[in-house]
């Protein structure tokens, strides 16, 4: 009965598929992305997520570090690296990276997470020297740490392979790999926007070296700039492929566009519908990923909310100071964080189940805190579902 008054007849054979656990097709992403209907699409997403994880959402204490905004790729899309009329150039030093991690000691944070720019003036040993520097000061926390295109780099100032590059960063003490470094698996897009940046192919052989080598690694998806329907849902099912092949991604995070100080600033940002459909897309076309995120920091804490019943079951987390998006001029100086109690609020305000977490989706158990009463919502079932 619930199906029948969420979903639209174009939706319906994706229903069906799902109730008997097949895979989706690329006619059938393509559908999710064009239906009017949104809520239909968040009503199937939902299913898949309550399926894996029912009302548990997961969060982390993370802080991430962006070492250096010199870069030589000036992808159109990124309002983060060094230019004319917008930030300043910074380049850490491995002092300065001791003393930010030093500066939240004092908080029980579980993750760095850390990517920068292709600076060549930096050695191969600094990477090794940055993973170091950041165990050496507080042991133990896990390090994830530069996408596929400064892993390529490392490997270029270090006149070696990736496998190697690969071998010595996991020796010095790098645990997983983020996502990003690619932002839609698709040629033209990769021409027009972002040519001098490793290519799809590319990309995915670091996943694999990576896979090989023995690291987690996560995934993303750069929508709302040229990228079209078809781009995204073949990004996806190569996404969905590569993880068929290699099992080593643990979550896909579909990342909003910012256009605000890069060179795409006329295309206009992209909406609600945008982002809770891309998280209920990614949901519903990756079957083989346990996670997607809702990354709170680009679509708002307030879609985030919402994003929690189209298929996110992860919040990411407390984020202290985030240097990639470029907002109000403050570049550089801003700090963007949620409290740990803020996230708990959050989710919980959304009905559902907060589950602070390690960068392994083991649940973390901490004192009580001072946190606010959950709302009383009940969570659809999904055994309860009839058409
Ligand atoms: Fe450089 Fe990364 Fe920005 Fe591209 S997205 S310009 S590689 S910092």
């Amino acid at each position: 009965m619930i199906a029948e008054r969420c979903l639209t007849p174009e939706l319906i054979p994706i229903f069906e598929k799902l109730s008997a656990g097949e895979r989706l097709s690329f006619d059938d992403g393509l559908t999710l992305y064009r239906t009017p209907n949104l809520t239909g699409v968040g009503f199937l997403a939902n299913i898949v997520r309550e399926r894996k994880h029912g009302a548990r959402t997961y969060w982390v204490r993370n802080q991430h570090i962006n070492y250096t905004n010199i870069c030589n790729k000036f992808c159109k899309f990124c309002s983060f690296y060094a230019k004319k009329g917008g930030p300043d150039p910074y380049e850490m030093s491995l002092d300065e990276v001791r003393a930010a991690v030093r500066k939240y000691k004092s908080f029980p944070i579980s993750e760095i997470h850390s990517v920068g720019g292709i600076n060549p003036r930096l050695p191969y040993t600094y990477y090794l020297d940055f993973i170091r520097t950041i165990k050496d000061e507080r042991p133990g926390i896990h390090v994830k740490a530069f996408t596929a295109v400064e892993i390529v780099e490392i490997a270029r100032v270090g006149n070696t392979t990736i496998e190697h590059t690969l071998r010595d960063l996991k020796d010095a003490g790098l645990d997983a790999l983020p996502g990003g470094g690619i932002e839609i698996l698709s040629d033209r897009v990769h021409t027009e926007l972002f040519g001098k940046k490793l290519d799809g192919e590319e990309w995915k052989q670091v996943a694999r070296t990576a896979a090989k080598v023995g690291f987690t690694q996560y995934a993303t998806m750069l929508y709302g700039h040229i990228e079209t329907d078809e781009e995204r849902v073949d990004h996806l099912i190569q996404l969905r492929e590569l993880q068929d092949e290699t099992g080593h991604f643990l979550c896909m995070t579909p990342l909003s566009f910012h256009p605000e100080k890069t060179e795409l600033e006329h295309l206009p940002h992209p909406t609600g519908d945008d982002d809770l459909r891309n998280i209920a897309v990614s949901r519903l076309m990756l079957d083989n990923f346990d996670h997607i995120k809702s990354f709170w920091i680009m679509n708002t804490p307030a879609v985030t909310q919402i994003a929690l019943w189209y298929g996110a079951d992860d919040a990411d987390g407390t984020v202290f100071e985030y240097e990639i998006t470029y907002e109000d001029g403050a570049y550089g100086k801003k700090q963007q964080a949620l409290t740990p109690a803020d996230m708990v609020r959050m989710i919980r305000e959304a009905g559902r189940e907060p589950i602070e977490r390690d960068s392994h989706y083991n649940a973390i158990v901490r004192e009580p805190q001072d946190e606010p009463a959950p709302r009383k919502l009940t969570p659809i079932s999904v055994g309860t579902l009839s058409r």
